[in-house]
């Protein structure tokens, strides 16, 4: 039973879904333009029900993308072997209680900005299948 809420900035799209209360950061080169900043994706445990109108855009041969088509927002990332999305955590409602796990393509990441969460650091894309395939702690 979906747990969790969320929406975009304009509230067109809306989700319910079941997901841990962690994420992790992407510091890739297409999350960065994809976002205009960080892509912090929430792996999911069901298939978010999404209401509005969600359009998706297939960003490589492996993965796809959705997002709002009125105000933008960067809504979910899928790629194309994982059972459920990653969702935005900045679209969820509830923002008390989460911890950001891992920060993913590290290498990527320009050194103007910093977390200092003490989030696991992680290079390659390896890491977000290791995440969605339950290798790795969500
Ligand atoms: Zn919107
Ligand atoms: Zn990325």
């Amino acid at each position: 039973m979906p747990d969790l809420t969320g929406r975009c900035a304009c509230g067109a799209v809306t989700f319910s879904v079941e997901a841990p209360k962690t994420y992790g950061a992407c510091h890739c080169e297409m999350c960065r333009r994809w976002t205009g900043g960080v892509w912090m994706g929430v792996v999911c445990e069901s298939e978010p029900e999404v209401t509005g109108p969600l359009k998706v855009w297939k960003s490589t041969r492996i993965a796809s993308r959705g997002f709002c088509p009125d105000c933008g927002s960067s809504v979910w990332h899928r790629p194309r072997r994982a059972k459920f999305p990653t969702l935005g955590q900045g679209l969820f409602d509830d923002q008390a209680g989460w911890t950001m796990t891992r920060e993913i393509m590290a290498e990527d990441r320009p050194d103007h900005y910093a977390f200092g969460t003490g989030a696991k650091s992680f290079t390659g894309w390896g890491t977000l299948w290791a995440v969605v395939t339950g290798r790795l702690p969500k």
